[in-house]
């Protein structure tokens, strides 16, 4: 063992001092002093742990593609076009068939039984948005209106006995049919 540990000391010694002669030679000179030094074949130990580490500390580095992406879960296994006709044609799915379907009485117009039918709804509120408007300009403000009853006279009407102390709005059309006295 002596003799072993001796032979690499001088072994070391003579690198050294070729080294130096070498480096001499070359024009260079060294201050410090040189010793052989341990390799390791680095990238595939800790490069990548620190650049991990660079990158979670130095926010001004762009972000990575797959950092933005929001990860969900996936199908582990595809369903069958059976599988997925049966979910999508199921009962619950279906539309239902309406037996309560008739004609308005007034305007012909399908409308379901127990509902208010939609194109009489329609003429009638457009009727009273015209009456609206024409008392606002009449009384220039809902403010202004007098505290007695309102009665709506349409062409060729007149009011009779008891609707003279009332509020007349006059109307330059005809009475509609759906519009009763
Ligand atoms: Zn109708």
């Amino acid at each position: 063992m002596m003799n072993l540990a001796a032979l690499v000391q001088s072994l070391r010694c003579s690198l050294l001092h070729i080294e130096r002669r070498l480096l001499q030679a070359a024009g260079l000179t060294i201050d410090r002093q040189l010793g052989p030094a341990l390799a390791v074949n680095g990238p595939s130990l800790l490069p990548q742990l620190r650049r991990e580490e660079e990158q979670q500390q130095s926010p001004e580095q762009p972000a990575g593609l797959l950092d933005s992406i929001l990860w969900m879960a996936a199908p582990k296994k595809r369903r069958t076009i059976e599988i997925n006709r049966t979910r999508r044609r199921a009962e619950n799915k279906l539309l239902r068939v309406k037996n309560n379907i008739e004609p308005c009485l007034e305007c012909g117009h399908l409308k379901q039984k127990h509902i208010m039918c939609g194109f009489c709804y329609a003429k009638v509120a457009k009727e009273t948005a015209r009456i609206r408007s024409q008392i606002q300009a009449m009384e220039g403000g809902p403010l202004r209106a007098p505290t007695v009853e309102t009665v709506i006279l349409y062409e060729g009407e007149t009011p009779s006995e008891q609707d003279k102390d009332k509020r007349i709005v006059e109307r330059p059309r005809k009475r509609p049919a759906w519009f009763s006295q």
